[in-house]
């Protein structure tokens, strides 16, 4: 039984409650705050820090690979796709005028795309680089965002590739310290968050909504906000967001790699970094669609050893690559890769399924979702 005085203040009725205190929770509810300060907002979080795929991601500031956008593009139309790469740029943006480099670990290092010659772009890469310059130049007000790096391969560190497109745009961030320095942020704001706290089933009707947590409690809201993610399935299963795992496995420390940057191959389903003179290096859930369609964070042996396969066939190093530490995060998908934010239910909305770019996206998508729940306050 509760106190009166946690009743009183810590479960106390909110306007807003969010589910899930990873980025889109936690930029939501600063947005909220931002355009109606008076909201009283509670986040409720399952675990002691976030654990999903907000802190468990491979740290890219990354808006799209030349040949992810252009997947993209033949999937969702130049319109939309421009459209999603633009909140991507601008979500890079506003983190940046937010958190200071220092804090973030923001490291403008320059990103690079490797591509085999068997890709269908591989023989027009030129063409296709141009092509998507011209598209991207109002967005990112450069004339050439991509450029061909082909000939730097070897002095980057990489080998057997065929072609190397580089973005100077690109850049890496510490993603642990870029969620806490945002808890810390929206806490300041007047935001409550209650960790440890797991939401079993929720209720919303027109005059508000309700919420039942695993060990018991219940509270009581407004508004409903989820931001669960590739968990969604869970709590709300009639929007079919499908969960997928992503693996991440780092390595042993080098004397000297001198690979720098951020990396990506095959439609970004691989991508990998320098970090710390390790590389971190994940992906390749399209070795096993099904496998990796799940919420378990277990990983497999199976796509680790892949990885490091992987890492040995394209790094340069004179020095013996090893697996020093791995884990695994959850993502989200819809089945088209758009963003999913909308009015669920009576008072309840969900802000899900940012399709493996949250980092970028989820500062954007914030924006709309607050003025989606506002007109309802
Ligand atoms: C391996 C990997 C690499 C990635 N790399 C990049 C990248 O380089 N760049 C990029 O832009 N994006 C990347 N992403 C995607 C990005 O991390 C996500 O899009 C983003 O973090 C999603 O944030 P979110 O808040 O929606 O979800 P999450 O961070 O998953 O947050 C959901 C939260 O909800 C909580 N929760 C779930 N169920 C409940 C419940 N019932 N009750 C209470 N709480 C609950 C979870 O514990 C979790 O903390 C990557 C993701 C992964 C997994």
């Amino acid at each position: 039984m509760l106190s009166f005085w946690e009743k009183d203040s810590y479960y106390a009725h909110s306007d807003i409650i969010i589910i899930g205190a990873g980025l889109m929770g936690l930029w939501s509810a600063l947005e909220l705050k931002k355009q109606r300060p008076s909201l009283s907002i509670t986040i409720l979080e399952r675990n002691t820090t976030p654990l999903g795929a907000s802190t468990r991601n491979a740290g890219f500031a990354c808006f799209g690979s030349l040949t992810e956008l252009l997947s993209d593009e033949a999937s969702m139309g130049t319109h939309r796709m421009l459209e999603i790469l633009e909140a991507r740029y601008k979500g890079i943006e506003k983190i940046k005028s937010y958190f200071s480099g220092a804090t973030i670990q923001y490291d403008p290092c320059g990103g690079f795309e490797a591509i085999p010659a068997s890709h269908e772009t591989a023989a027009h890469l030129d063409d296709h680089i141009q092509y998507l310059n011209q598209l991207l130049s109002p967005i990112t007000n450069l004339d050439q965002t991509f450029t061909n790096q082909t000939a730097q391969m070897r002095q980057i560190g990489l080998k057997n590739f065929d072609h190397l497109v580089g973005n100077m745009l690109e850049a890496g961030i510490h993603s642990g310290k870029l969620v806490n320095a945002l808890s810390k942020l929206v806490i300041e704001n007047g935001v409550t968050i209650l960790y440890g706290l797991e939401v079993k089933e929720w209720y919303s009707n027109q005059n508000g909504v309700q919420v039942q947590t695993k060990n018991g409690l219940t509270l009581s809201g407004q508004q409903l906000i989820s931001c669960v993610n590739g968990f969604t399935q869970e709590l709300m299963p009639s929007l079919h967001i499908v969960p997928a795992r992503g693996q991440i496995i780092v390595s042993n420390t080098f004397e000297h790699l001198p690979m720098k940057g951020t990396f990506h191959f095959d439609e970004g389903f691989y991508y990998w970094r320098n970090l710390d003179n390790r590389i971190l290096i994940g992906g390749a859930r399209n070795l096993d669609f099904e496998e990796e369609e799940t919420t378990d964070l277990s990983g497999t042996e199976k796509i680790r050893t892949h990885l490091l396969a992987f890492l040995r066939e394209h790094i340069v190093t004179e020095e013996k690559i090893e697996i020093a530490q791995y884990w695994s995060g959850i993502m989200g998908f819809t089945p088209t890769k758009e963003p999913l934010t909308e009015q669920i239910a009576p008072n309840t909305f969900a802000a899900i399924a940012c399709n493996g770019m949250g980092v970028a996206l989820t500062p954007v998508i914030a924006e709309k979702l607050a003025k989606m729940v506002t007109a309802n306050v």
